[in-house]
C-alpha cells in the first residue's frame, strides 16, 4: 500500500501560532529559509526515489517561482495552500474564492499545468466553513486535504471519519488519526509527528494501513532547526520547536519503512480521482 506524503510549503514566520508576533506587513523583512529547506527535502526524496505533494502558499510562489519549477520538474505534485495563510473560516465564501483563484492562476502560470489539490491553512475547513468544498469544486479542484477528524480548539470535525470520501464531485482526504480509548488521536504530521516517538508513528501507520493509506504532512521549517527563534510564550515555543532536531531522521525512517507517493497518486490507487 502506498501512503501520501505532503509538505505545506510556508516560511517559519507564516505559522498561525506566531500570528500575534509577526505581522503580514513585516513578512518581507524576515529571513527567508524556504529555498534551503525545500532543497534539503528534495535531496532526501531523491535519495529514496520518493514522490510527494507540495501544497504551496501563493505568497511563496510569487517570490520563489524557480523553486516551484524545480519541485515540479522532479516529478512531485504541486498543489495549493492559500495565498497568505488566512484561515478559511475567517473569510467569506467570496473572499475565499477570489484568493484561491488568484493563487491557482499564479501557480499554473509558473508550472504550466493544472493544479487539482488544495489544503487549507491550519486545517481551517471545519463545520462552519464546509462551503469551501463547493468553492473548490467550482474552481476545478479534484481533491481537498484539510479536514482533521479530531477535537481541537482551532480546527477539526471529529465525526468526519478517517477514510477519504467524495463530497459533491470533490474528494476529501482527511488527516490520519487512530482510535485509542474511544478518541481520535492525530498521528503522522506536524507537531504530532515531532512530539510522538517514532515507534508510535510507525505502529500507528501500520494500524491505518490495515484498512487504508495514511497521509503524512510536514512543514519545511520542521526540518530546519537553524531557523530564527521567535520571542513568544513558553507553550508557543514548545509547540514550535520540540523535536525539530530529530525530525529529519524521522522523515528518512518513514520513507524507508513505508512506501510514499503524492496525494493525487494515492487517490488514483484507490480509484477515487
Ligand atoms: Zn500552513
Amino acid at each position: 500500500m502506498r501512503n501520501a506524503l505532503s509538505f505545506d510549503v510556508e516560511e517559519w514566520f507564516h505559522v498561525h501560532n506566531f500570528e500575534k508576533y509577526i505581522k503580514y506587513a513585516d513578512w518581507d523583512k524576515c529571513e527567508s529559509r524556504i529555498e534551503i529547506e525545500v532543497k534539503k527535502i528534495l535531496d532526501i526524496l531523491d535519495t529514496n526515489n520518493t514522490k510527494a505533494t507540495f501544497f504551496i502558499l501563493g505568497w511563496i510562489a510569487e517570490r520563489h517561482p524557480e523553486l516551484i519549477k524545480e519541485i515540479d520538474k522532479k516529478g512531485h505534485e504541486i498543489a495549493i495552500h492559500g495565498y497568505r495563510h488566512r484561515l478559511v473560516y475567517t473569510m467569506t465564501p467570496k473572499e475565499f474564492e477570489a484568493e484561491i483563484s488568484k493563487v491557482k492562476k499564479i501557480i499554473e502560470k509558473i508550472i504550466k499545468k493544472k493544479v487539482i489539490g488544495h489544503r487549507a491553512p491550519s486545517f481551517s475547513i471545519t463545520e462552519k466553513s464546509m462551503w469551501a468544498l463547493n468553492v473548490l469544486e467550482k474552481l476545478g479542484f479534484k481533491y481537498d486535504s484539510s479536514i482533521f477528524p479530531i477535537i481541537h480548539p482551532d480546527y477539526g470535525i471529529p465525526k468526519f471519519g478517517t477514510n477519504p470520501k467524495k463530497i459533491g464531485k470533490l474528494m476529501e482526504f482527511p488527516m490520519s488519526t487512530i482510535k485509542l480509548l474511544g478518541k481520535n488521536i492525530p498521528v503522522a504530521g506536524g507537531g504530532y509527528l515531532r512530539t510522538q516517538p517514532y515507534w508510535f508513528t510507525k505502529w500507528a501507520i501500520k494500524q491505518i494501513n490495515k484498512k487504508q493509506p495514511a497521509i503524512v504532512y510536514i512543514h519545511p521549517w520542521e526540518l530546519d532547526p537553524e531557523h530564527p527563534k521567535i520571542k513568544s510564550t513558553f507553550l508557543q515555543n514548545w509547540r514550535h520547536r520540540t523535536g525539530l532536531r530529530a525530525n529529519e531522521k524521522k522523515l528518512k525512517k518513514l520513507i524507508t519503512d513505508f512506501k510514499f507517493t503524492t496525494v493525487k497518486d494515492v487517490l488514483k490507487d484507490m480509484r477515487l480521482v
